[in-house]
């Protein structure tokens, strides 16, 4: 009898564009908290997180519960029409929690992707200025201003050129791969030199922990620089949080681990627990500078997905999930690094803000050469052992985990146990 996943591969394939890649064949049937079942009904233990969005665990009771009580009310109605409460609780909610100058004001729209549009719409017309600033191996999504910022062509930008105009990129700086601070603002200094002054700049925007980019923190003085650049400049500061976000970092937004402030924050992913729902918290100032119906989407701020917000907030603060979270990238840390001890293992530098946590592999024996086929096969081998692992990073040889949070102790040594497993097998 044929798999159901195989099955399900077959249909896929002949329905569904190529152009969406996928990590596994496996096709997800059932998911609890950090485990997640296939359509052959095989358990797995999910460090994926649906790429970052499960921080309080697949379908927790808490959020489960407000979704279900606003299914029983009304699930959609469009803000710009009939607007409703949820969206307005969670505005004040993030308005509150945001680390924003003064006062706050929020934004709701759908998609990570989305949220960096805004982002950049609402700098664009408070500055009134056209350009921004981003960083190689950032991201920032796939639409196509999202993509110019995003700073990554294979697999991102191939083929889908031109893109629009008045985007630059400086270089992340990555010390254990060569690149300081210094290389950083140098760039920055180059662009104001060959490419744009900076009187024309909207915005920067950076990831404080960049995500798809291989987990690497933000310096703290890079953003204690950009935001001296900004206020000599009238450029504005945006932190892209999307993956960095909601608890990942063991705080609530990951721009709260510096002693600067960003003036507009974008949130999404691990924001709704699994519903789509992302957003703009920004100084009410800036927030205001779009005219009214400048701003919106049929969907945005959707009623059922902002209730699910509600009750990922209600678990963060319920279950100590920002304590969880550092206390979590600790363990990994601690653990991993017994790993790398055995040299022949090939693990390179592991880094973690809170529980945002990855290590690279590099080719055993040396200093720091990435391997992206062991990181691949790695991925592959884990699966096969029932473990959800991704990659990231500009080399494509880091292991990232996002496990949920609220993950089960004894589920957690399993899964490292599979991991080394896994990475025994690869290197064997
Ligand atoms: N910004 C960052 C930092 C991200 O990690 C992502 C998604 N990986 C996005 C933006 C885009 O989000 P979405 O896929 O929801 O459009």
């Amino acid at each position: 009898m044929m798999s159901q996943n195989a099955d399900l591969q077959k249909r896929r394939v002949d329905a569904v564009a190529r152009g969406v890649g996928n990590a596994t064949q496996l096709f997800a049937a059932k998911a609890l908290n950090a485990e997640i079942w296939d359509a052959d009904g095989k358990r797995y233990i999910d460090f994926a997180g649906g790429i970052g969005v499960m921080n309080t665990g697949h379908r927790h009771p808490k959020v489960m519960a407000r979704i279900q009580q606003q299914l029983d009310a009304v699930v959609h109605s469009c803000f710009q029409v009939m607007p409703y409460e949820p969206y307005i609780e969670l505005a004040e909610q993030l308005n509150e929690r945001a680390p924003i100058e003064g006062k706050a004001k929020t934004l709701f729209i759908t998609t990570g992707a989305e949220a960096v549009e805004n982002a950049v719409k609402i700098a664009r017309a408070y500055t009134k200025r056209p350009g921004v600033i981003a960083f190689g191996g950032g991201y920032h999504g796939r639409t196509l201003l999202t993509l110019g910022l995003t700073g990554k062509i294979a697999p991102y930008k191939i083929g889908f050129g031109p893109f629009p105009a008045d985007i630059f990129h400086a270089r992340f700086p990555h010390p254990y791969h060569g690149v300081s601070v210094d290389d950083t603002l140098q760039d920055i200094a180059n662009l104001f030199k060959y490419d744009i002054e900076p009187s024309r700049v909207a915005a920067f925007i950076i990831e404080p922990v960049i995500g798809e980019g291989g987990f690497v923190p933000t310096p703290p003085e890079l953003m204690r620089a950009l935001r001296a650049l900004c206020d000599e400049h009238g450029i504005l500061l945006i932190a892209d949080e999307v993956q960095s976000g909601f608890a990942r970092t063991g705080k609530l937004f990951a721009m709260e681990h510096y002693d600067v402030k960003a003036d507009l924050i974008t949130t999404a992913k691990s924001l709704a627990g699994g519903m789509p729902l992302s957003g703009v918290v920004g100084r009410a100032e800036v927030i205001d500078a779009p005219a009214a119906g400048g701003l919106g989407g049929t969907y945005g701020g959707n009623p059922v997905a902002c209730a699910a917000a509600l009750g990922v907030l209600e678990v963060i603060d319920s279950e100590n999930i920002l304590a969880r979270s550092t206390a979590l990238g600790n363990d990994l840390a601690a653990r991993v690094g017994r790993m790398a001890t055995d040299s022949a293992l090939g693990i390179g530098e592991i880094r973690h803000l809170g529980a945002m946590f990855a290590f690279e592999l590099i080719k055993p024996g040396t200093a720091n050469t990435p391997d992206p086929d062991a990181a691949k096969a790695l991925t592959v081998k884990a699966a096969e052992l029932g473990l959800i692992l991704l990659s990231c990073g500009v080399y494509g040889n880091s292991i990232r985990v996002l496990v949920p949070i609220t993950v089960e102790q004894e589920v957690l040594d399993e899964a490292m146990a599979i991991l080394e497993a896994a990475l025994r097998a690869v290197r064997g």
